[in-house]
């Protein structure tokens, strides 16, 4: 440590010349990271700053490669284990995490389209990813279509030379249908310059394998070229984090990504990303309980005689149900029940569900906590048995409480339907 420059300081008490010794002292304090304290958990690294021991290091260290560490935007010994283990879940090779599910939508846009090209987007895809091609993509000159992601025919219709990017999402968002992923891949890969994308949130890398959907004639296996989660939903766990990520299993695809990922400043908190490594190793133990409970809950909604319809991929009546079985061996905590415009009014589904005390209304899903989301029919949808509908659906987000409680508090609110 430095000596004191002076000892004729013309201050005497509260010596400042004290307090900058005490203050350098502190800042350069010989940490060391505790040796053999092998822990359950990984250790919480935070960094703006990562100092590098000459001008070699400073010019030689890598980030890309993960081999090294030179600014925390770029990666911690934090973030690099949580994108490990997002890759090993998914089934993929590398990761990016982004500061939202949201953020991982737009970074793959932003990194895939140029002016001039055009992404096809599924009817059911998440709503604000829609909203991003509506908005910013068609103010870059980016043209977005909107396909039946219930027939493969309505996206080889689509498909043109501007296509470059082809979104895909299973469930479906707040509908649920299930698509036939395999039928929509072969669609798209029939065109070298098209690449696939999936919103993998629902499956959280455990109802099914998005790399490995299906096999080429030869016995090749195939998949989607890229994966994005809400690690806000499932992954976390808690209702109280915001993430995204984006997997792959191609370096070079991975590469674009990232590089547009490191000029748009992307970057995730210490603290968030030791949330979700918290959350994942009950990841597939909590998943499980969401979908025994939701089934079941499903099960008990189709005998409920004011719902025209309940839509869970499980369901041999939900769309895609027929896909769903090729395809998945988990289904999650969703569900979604229909009421009719001319049997109910949108004032009275509301009361049915302001009546639910388990189930709290709120945006999203994956926590411990029920959730209830009422949408209005009208309009959201182009395609399928629900376009053109008028009435109200209602989406629960099944939690971790009792099954038994939840189907309780369900049965009084529709006493209150009932009147
Ligand atoms: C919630 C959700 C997102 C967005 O995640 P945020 O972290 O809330 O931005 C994206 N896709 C799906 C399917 C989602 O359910």
């Amino acid at each position: 440590m430095s000596t004191r420059a002076s000892t004729s300081s013309p201050l005497n008490s509260g010596d400042p010349a004290n307090l900058t010794d005490t203050a350098t002292a502190l800042i350069h304090h010989p940490y060391q990271p505790p040796g053999g304290f092998e822990t359950v958990q990984p250790g919480v690294h935070k960094a703006s700053t990562v100092l590098f021991e000459n001008t070699t290091a400073l010019k030689t260290r890598q980030w890309k490669d993960k081999s090294g560490y030179t600014y925390g935007l770029h990666g911690t010994p934090t973030t690099f284990t949580l994108e490990e283990r997002l890759a090993t879940l998914e089934g993929g090779l590398q990761t990016l995490l982004a500061p939202s599910g949201l953020a991982a939508i737009a970074l793959v846009d932003m990194a895939l389209l140029r002016a001039g090209d055009e992404v096809l987007i599924p009817d059911n895809a998440y709503g604000p990813g829609k909203d991003f091609a509506r908005g910013e993509l068609a103010h870059w000159g980016i043209t977005h279509r909107v396909y039946d992601p219930q027939d493969p025919a309505s996206l080889a219709a689509q498909i043109n030379e501007r296509t470059k990017l082809v979104w895909l999402e299973a469930a479906g968002s707040v509908t649920l249908e299930f698509p036939d992923l395999p039928g929509l891949l072969a669609v798209a890969r029939a065109h070298p310059n098209i690449v696939t994308v999936l919103d993998n949130t629902w499956g959280a890398g455990l109802a099914f394998d998005a790399f490995r959907l299906g096999q080429t004639p030869d016995g090749e296996a195939f998949g989607v070229d890229v994966t994005i989660h809400a690690l806000t939903k499932y992954p976390s766990g808690g209702g109280d984090v915001l993430m995204g990520a984006v997997v792959t299993r191609d370096p070079t695809l991975h590469h674009r990504l990232k590089m547009t990922h490191m000029r748009l400043g992307l970057g995730v908190g210490a603290n968030d990303a030791e949330l979700v490594l918290r959350g994942l190793p009950s990841l597939a133990v909590r998943y499980a309980a969401h979908d025994a409970s939701t089934r079941q809950i499903a099960q008990w909604l189709t005998r409920q005689p004011e719902i025209s319809q309940v839509l869970h991929p499980a369901l041999p009546d939900s769309p895609g149900h027929a896909y769903f079985l090729q395809t998945c061996r988990a289904a999650g905590g969703l569900v979604s029940m229909v009421f009719e415009a001319h049997r109910h009014s949108s004032a009275q589904v509301e009361a049915f569900v302001d009546a639910l005390k388990l189930f709290k209304i709120g945006y999203s899903w994956g926590g411990p906590l029920s959730l209830v989301m009422p949408y209005e029919l009208q309009g959201m949808r182009q395609f399928g048995p629900l376009a053109g509908q008028k009435g109200t659906l209602v989406r629960l987000a099944v939690g971790l409480e009792s099954v038994n409680d939840l189907i309780a508090d369900l049965d009084q609110a529709f006493r209150v339907l009932r009147g």
